[in-house]
């Protein structure tokens, strides 16, 4: 029975590798019938945020990995924030210290840049040095006294210690090389190290997944588990996910592309930009001169006046570019880790049902979106049409469609009459034209001229033919639509096409819309009518 943790350091969104070792977390505790618990780390005072601590609950929840025990679900472990546990902390600060197993410094950032200047001039990994009389509690006074910060170490034991992985089997470290490492700041706040050890102890935690960058740090948390005598759990560092261009999966990707962005942006109004990002333009001009990044929240209201696409990252861009949770969870899942029978679309469940720690794999995964565009597909047909309208309900507020609010019986029939879309923004796109005044129509200029301005404007002699046609029509639905579209394209001895195309452009602006005969139907004859119109005013019809 595995009782596992998911551990976010609440600094931003919930990141596409944390909702992967949430996943696994999940998977392990439901295939043993064990417990997932949800504890916030939110031990760095200067990074945290509760707000973002709730949009990684958000963002779980939306991915549908719930977790047992944690935050807004109490139980015998809590409290599940560290910054609320830290009396528990200092009693095993204290056992550590009295059993000179941990010792107090009093560096100076200084201080220690120069030390850590000094090794790499000599080519020499940096290993605090201990002293060799360990400060005692008079020491500690005069530091404070004199101002000085106060913080504790760990005595790290010079001994090999051993790290049994699930992923990467044995992985042996020598103590000597690891530092005496910080376990209490000078805030008061335990490192993440030390709070992560006792945590894990105390909430019972048989199974700790989290990403291979943490794998250097557990040496140091397996060596504080034998000075407290605590158990040492079952340990998986996931392989490492690459973005197509290389290189890890970051924020700073988003970042990056925004960047280029704005550096090619003619006429660019940098005071605006700055406002609309809630920055100044100091810092505007730090971000374009690669001095800093600006958070999350001002990159995307930049990105959006900038009209410029970023590559999704975290949980909330997929979920605004119109994927569903059930298509992330499945890709995520088979980065690192390969289902058995190498079966590729599994729902939650299946995933729950057919997982097998010994699957892992070591290797490096490649962050596929035109693989993760294919799943979104498939889970687009698997998804019941309640399920559906729901999700793409979530999808249209979210993205503050002009589609948001509108009837289910409407919104249910053009999610059928979008059948094949890869991703609810598919189907948004192409339905938009249903959502919007007349008036406000973006005309392609492309489509314009292909489709109702070439050859003497022979699509807008078509269209104001379609127009009588249409008139005339005994009662307006998609059959009398099809057949007199069909007889008219017969008449003129023309392919369905050259009918269609035309009136396709009237009502939508572009020649990319859902089937015409229902888009027609679904638009009501007045609408359409006033679409002609305007259409044929507009390219100067009458004046021809
Ligand atoms: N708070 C750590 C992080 O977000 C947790 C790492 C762990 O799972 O131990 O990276």
């Amino acid at each position: 029975m595995a009782v596992t943790r998911f551990a976010p350091s609440p600094t931003g969104y919930l990141h596409i590798g944390g909702a992967r070792t949430a996943l696994f977390d999940l998977l392990w505790a439901r295939k043993t019938g064990g417990r997932f618990i949800l504890r916030i780390e939110d031990t760095d005072q200067s990074r945290n945020s509760l707000t973002a601590a709730k949009q990684v609950m958000d963002d779980l929840k939306w991915l549908g990995i719930q977790w047992d025990e944690g935050p807004e679900i109490e139980g015998p472990a809590g409290p599940y924030y560290q910054s609320q546990r830290l009396d528990i902390y200092n009693r095993y600060i204290e056992q550590l210290l009295n059993a000179g197993k941990a010792y107090y410094c009093f560096d100076t950032t200084d201080k220690l840049n120069q030390m850590r200047k000094k090794a790499a001039e000599n080519k020499q990994n940096f290993v605090y040095p201990r002293p060799v009389k360990l400060p005692d509690s008079a020491d500690v006074e005069k530091a404070k006294a004199q101002d000085k910060d106060v913080m504790v170490r760990f005595c790290m034991p010079d001994e090999e210690v051993v790290v049994n992985d699930e992923v990467r089997g044995q992985v042996k470290f020598n103590g000597r090389d690891i530092s005496d490492f910080i376990i209490l700041k000078s805030d008061g706040f335990p490192t993440y190290h030390f709070a992560c050890v006792i945590d894990d102890e105390l909430m019972g935690i048989t199974h700790v997944v989290r990403g291979q960058e943490h794998l250097m740090n557990t040496p140091g948390h397996i060596a504080m588990q034998k000075a407290l005598g605590f158990k040492t759990p079952v340990y998986a560092h996931m392989s490492i996910t690459v973005s197509e261009g290389g290189g890890k999966m970051s924020k700073r990707d988003r970042a990056k592309v925004l960047k280029n962005a704005i550096k090619k942006t003619e006429g660019l109004d940098k005071e605006k930009l700055a406002s609309i990002g809630g920055i100044s333009t100091t810092q505007l001009d730090g971000f374009l001169t690669g001095d800093s990044t600006p958070d999350n929240p001002a990159v995307d209201a930049m990105a959006e006046f900038l009209n410029v696409e970023l590559p999704e990252v975290n949980i909330v861009d997929f979920f605004k570019s119109g994927y569903l949770p059930q298509a992330l969870v499945n890709f995520i899942a088979l980065l690192g880790y390969s289902a058995p029978g190498d079966k590729e679309i599994l729902t939650l469940q299946e995933l729950i049902d057919t997982f097998d720690p010994s699957r892992f794999n070591k290797t490096n995964s490649l962050f596929d979106r035109k693989k993760l565009l294919a799943f979104n597909t498939e889970h687009m047909k698997m998804l019941g049409e309640e399920e559906l309208l729901s999700r793409y309900k979530d999808f249209l507020e979210v993205v503050k469609s002009p589609a948001a609010g509108a009837d289910d019986a409407l919104l249910k029939r053009v999610i059928k009459a979008s059948q094949g879309a890869r991703t609810l923004a598919d189907i948004d796109h192409k339905s938009r034209f249903l959502f919007i005044e007349t008036g406000k129509i973006e005309y392609n200029k492309k489509d314009v001229e292909k489709v109702l301005l070439k050859n003497s404007a022979e699509g807008l002699a078509m269209l104001a033919e379609l127009k009588e046609q249409l008139l005339k029509l005994p009662a307006l639905n998609e059959e009398t639509i099809e057949k007199m579209l069909r007889g008219l394209a017969e008449q003129k001895q023309v392919g369905l096409g050259k009918v269609a195309q035309p009136l396709r452009v009237a009502i939508c602006g572009t020649t990319v819309s859902l089937p015409i005969f229902e888009s027609i139907d679904m638009l009501g004859l007045e609408e359409t009518v006033k679409r002609i119109d305007n259409t044929l005013n507009k390219f100067g019809w009458n004046l021809l």
